[in-house]
């Protein structure tokens, strides 16, 4: 006779602190942010495409970018998204929308929330999200060196 086993879940939490080393061109771009309120990438002299956030080598060409900064023009696209109703650990209340973005003359996506958009009825904010949806990026008046120093709202155009 074969008795089925319960499966139990047992709760934890882990609390671990961490540093994380931004390196050369990853604290360039930091400071670029913090500092001038602006979205810095770096550009491959070979293939031409654009990194943002920037890498210090393009990964086709294995060519250095370091000395190859290109401002970003802060505006871009919606490439990808969801609207988000479920509570994760370690991040905002839901619902709000967490999206890839295509912004200025990047090759590279980044991923982030958009912000400003109407979520009193998530299905209704899903069926009026759009890929290809232009948005601009808007820095913080007090900004700290993270990621959170800028955020992404539809454009206003
Ligand atoms: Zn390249």
């Amino acid at each position: 006779m074969e008795e089925k086993t319960e499966l139990l879940e047992i709760p934890g939490t882990w609390d671990l602190p961490w540093m994380y080393a931004a390196g050369e061109v990853g604290s360039r771009y930091i400071e670029e942010l913090r500092d001038n309120a602006r979205l810095m990438g770096t550009k491959c002299p070979e293939c031409g495409r654009v990194q943002l956030p920037p890498k210090s080598f393009c990964e086709r060409c294995f060519v250095s970018l370091k000395d190859h900064w290109v401002e970003v023009e802060p505006k871009g696209t919606l490439e990808a998204f969801a609207v988000v109703t479920l509570p994760f650990p370690e991040t905002r209340e839901p619902p709000y929308v967490v999206g890839y973005f295509k912004i200025g003359a990047a090759s590279t996506n980044i991923l982030h929330f958009l912000e400003e958009i109407d979520l009193t009825d998530p299905d209704k904010a899903r069926e009026e999200l759009y890929i290809g949806m232009p948005v601009e990026v808007r820095f913080r008046e007090e900004r700290e060196g993270r990621m959170m120093d800028f955020y992404i709202v539809p454009a206003q155009d």
